[in-house]
């Protein structure tokens, strides 16, 4: 299904959708383009700056207003998450989807040298904030009457390597929680998880994991875009516990 999968300017028309990391990079693409197919998106990252950036480029494109919602998840507490979910509740009532985008690579070193202060702020970035948020959104997510839940994994996710270290391991995590929330939810809702890996992409994150690679070789975030539109839409409904690997083979 995915395969041929072309969106248009009403493929998550009305839906609610928030996307973390949405200031840069892939997470920049998808609320630009989840903005473009009719949503409402809700813009949560670190740099305000960003953030507003993007929240101008969709006002100048005449497309459905967005939201800012300015977050650090290595320092947000779960009380902040739960207030962020309350404030959602008030405005919108319900949230058709979120888009766990937002990462940090750490460092590139044997775990013997891991530094730990760096190994937690990892964790703490890509997989215990996307557990605490998932948590605190699922009653919204299932208040509406499609949730969507996408993860975001890595190759090192599936395949661990050497040097990748706490990035790996967060990755891990990330596809394991797809499998546990997936198997948790199955029977009673229409809510699904599902995980996207990007695979080598032009962004700032890639520029630091690999520093010769001229970026011009690689993929934009905005060619990987019908994947992470079709998880969102309708048209994945009943898609449930998938990984979609976006780097090519
Ligand atoms: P970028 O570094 O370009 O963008 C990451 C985004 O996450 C930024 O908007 C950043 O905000 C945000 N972010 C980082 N830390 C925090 C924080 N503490 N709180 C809130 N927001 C934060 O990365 P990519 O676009 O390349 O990566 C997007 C996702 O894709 C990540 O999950 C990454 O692991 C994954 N990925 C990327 C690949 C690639 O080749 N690019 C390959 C495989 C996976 P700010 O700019 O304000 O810091």
């Amino acid at each position: 299904a995915m395969r041929a999968f072309e969106y248009t300017k009403d493929s998550l028309k009305d839906k609610i959708i928030l996307v973390t990391g949405a200031g840069d990079g892939i997470g920049k693409a998808a609320a630009l383009t989840y903005a473009g197919c009719g949503a409402t998106v809700l813009l949560l990252g670190k740099t305000q700056s960003k953030l507003e950036a993007v929240y101008d480029e969709i006002e100048r494109l005449g497309l459905p207003q967005a939201a800012i919602l300015p977050m650090d998840l290595q320092t947000a507490s779960f009380a902040q998450m739960q207030e962020l979910a309350r404030l959602i509740e008030k405005e919108f009532g319900h949230l058709d989807g979120v888009l766990h985008n937002a990462a940090i690579l750490g460092a590139l070193t044997p775990l013997e040298m891991y530094d730990p202060i760096t190994f937690e702020q990892v964790m703490r970035v890509n997989s215990t904030a996307v557990f605490m948020l998932t948590q605190s959104l699922i009653p919204l997510l299932r208040a509406a009457s499609s949730g969507s839940v996408i993860f975001t994994s890595s190759s090192v996710g599936s395949s661990p390597r050497a040097f990748w270290g706490a990035y790996a391991l967060s990755k891990q995590s990330v596809e394991g929680m797809t499998v546990i929330f997936t198997q948790e939810t199955q029977a009673s809702t229409a809510l699904r998880f599902n995980c996207i890996n990007p695979g080598a992409t032009r962004t700032n994150m890639r520029a630091h994991a690999f520093p010769g690679e001229n970026p011009y070789t690689l993929k934009t975030p905005e060619e990987i875009m019908p994947a992470y539109v079709y998880l969102m839409s309708d048209a994945a409904s009943g898609v449930k516990g998938q990984l979609i690997d976006c780097q090519p083979k």
